[in-house]
């Protein structure tokens, strides 16, 4: 295995007529992690998927799978990539096990190898026998998971993996997304559902309009400094008013118990709050800057679209 990323897009753009799908992006996304793409529908996640995968051609920019630069060695660095896009499909008629036989015979005989450890693997052995037109959604989704596994994928991509499951379904198939991961597997979801990437996932790239709003670590997105400050303090009344009066700090409140919140304005840190605080006397027991969440940031996007 080398160093370089799973993926990595440079300026990668597509266009449809006017409508620009995906804006632009520049994507790294590193080996062995779960990486969400996560947006609101029509941010152009699907587009992103079907450009790396071959399925629709870049209007303009670069980009590589597993270090294979595409569309040039697009056959070398698909051979390691299993992907499922929008909803898996299926020969109805056939079973779980005939399905996975005919994916297996274009693919070789290390496929035809791997098929009942693939079954096995996502739970679906006891219903392999029956036709796939009887399945649940869920085991769709599982089936299709097993198709990707037929050629031991370095790489795993995605496209809203958890729809249409119930709570159990998406406990299960977070399981199986961290034991891939912990196999030294690369797994890339696109979702419009926070809670899945921020469970699931190691690392996030918000994208709204089909461009990269943020991107980093779920750890450094949840940690980031968002200006809001709580203080506990000995003297309430008096710590409002001296508040109220400093320019770099705005919408004072008083919570309860001697808790009151505030916003910092500009460049102000809380040290110089505690400072001007202890200056006039009070007592400070506690000062607490607030963390922008995750949440924060994605509904910063999603409220942009006007959807909330
Ligand atoms: P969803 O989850 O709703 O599919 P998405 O984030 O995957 O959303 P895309 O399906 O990639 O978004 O679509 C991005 C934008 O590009 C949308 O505005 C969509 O209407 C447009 N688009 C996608 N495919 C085409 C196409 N074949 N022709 C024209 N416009 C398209």
């Amino acid at each position: 295995m080398t160093n370089e990323p799973a993926v990595k897009t440079q300026k990668l753009t597509k266009t449809y007529g006017d409508k620009v799908a995906v804006d632009s992006v520049d994507l790294v996304i590193p080996r062995g992690v779960a990486f969400g793409y996560l947006g609101p529908n029509g941010a152009g996640k699907t587009t992103l998927i079907r450009m790396l995968l071959g399925l629709t051609p870049a209007t303009s920019g670069s980009m590589w799978l597993l270090g294979k630069q595409l569309p040039k060695e697009r056959s070398e660095a698909l051979s390691k990539v299993g992907a499922i896009v929008e909803e898996p499909r299926f020969h109805e008629y056939l079973t779980g096990l005939e399905n996975l036989r005919v994916a297996a015979s274009v693919r070789g005989p290390d496929a035809f190898a791997r098929i009942s450890e693939s079954l096995d693997r996502v739970g679906l052995s006891a219903r392999a026998s029956d036709k796939v037109g009887s399945y649940s959604l869920g085991m769709r989704q599982r089936l299709g998971i097993a198709r990707c596994l037929l050629n031991d994928p370095e790489l795993l991509i995605l496209d809203e993996p958890m729809n249409g499951l119930d709570p159990a379904g998406i406990m299960e198939f977070r399981h199986l997304i961290r034991s891939f991961v912990s196999e030294g597997r690369t797994v890339v979801i696109s979702s419009h559902l926070l809670d899945e990437i921020e469970k699931t996932c190691d690392a996030v790239a918000i994208v709204d309009r089909g461009h990269i709003v943020k991107q980093g670590s779920i750890d450094e997105m949840r940690g980031r400094p968002s200006g809001q400050v709580t203080i506990e303090v000995g003297e309430p009344d008096l710590a409002l008013s001296l508040l109220s009066r400093l320019d770099y700090v705005s919408s004072v409140e008083v919570v309860g118990g001697g808790e009151l919140k505030f916003d910092l304005r500009g460049d102000a840190t809380s040290a110089k709050v505690n400072a001007a605080l202890v200056g006039a006397g009070i007592s400070v027991e506690r000062l607490e800057p607030a963390k922008a969440t995750l949440e924060d940031e994605f509904l910063a996007v999603t409220s942009n679209m006007g959807i909330h």
